[in-house]
């Protein structure tokens, strides 16, 4: 079986923005390729999960969040790393349709457990909202990391495992 390191990706990957479709609102967080390459070095694979509820609401389309996603991918193989998958929820409930996949749902973390035969309770998440942390709770990750880089965080109530300021924080903290 395979470890993932699960990344949400506004607020974890690229500094949060709304409704961000175009290449050149796209900034990356500072750390997260050093971190990323960590991870890929102690066999983890890595995956995106990302709510784009943007698709729904007609704030863009499936084709504007594809292009972003091929530029992405390869700006991470520009610094030697490999994204396995990034997985997509396009749904909002008031705009489609309820569904197994919009985090906190654990529907795309399910989808990458058959798709990569993935040890989910010996893989990590990384999220900058609740609602990513409640998604890896769901389905049984045991790690699952809270991010102050993206949307404010409520270190009271989150039922994340750590909280740390952002994923360059990661390597530090965590005994992998
Ligand atoms: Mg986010």
């Amino acid at each position: 079986m395979n470890k993932a390191l699960f990344l949400d990706r506004d607020g974890v990957i690229n500094i949060e923005k709304e409704y961000l479709y175009k290449i050149e609102d796209f900034d990356f967080i500072d750390g997260l390729f050093d971190t990323c390459k960590y991870f890929q070095d102690r066999g983890y694979i890595l995956i995106i999960i990302t709510n784009q509820a943007g698709i729904a609401r007609r704030k863009y389309t499936e084709n504007d969040f594809k292009v972003l996603t091929k530029w992405m991918i390869k700006k991470f193989e520009d610094k030697g790393i490999f994204i396995s998958k990034v997985y997509h929820c396009p749904h909002h409930p008031d705009f489609t349709h309820t569904c197994e996949c919009r985090k906190p749902e654990p529907g795309m973390i399910y989808q990458a457990q058959k798709d990569f035969n993935l040890d989910l309770p010996g893989s990590v998440l990384v999220g900058d909202k609740e609602s990513d942390i409640q998604a890896g709770i769901n389905s049984g990750i045991a790690q699952n990391i809270l991010v102050r880089s993206g949307h404010p965080v409520d270190e009271i109530k989150t039922d994340a495992s750590i909280i740390i300021d952002s994923i360059k924080n990661l390597p530090e903290l965590t005994n992998i």
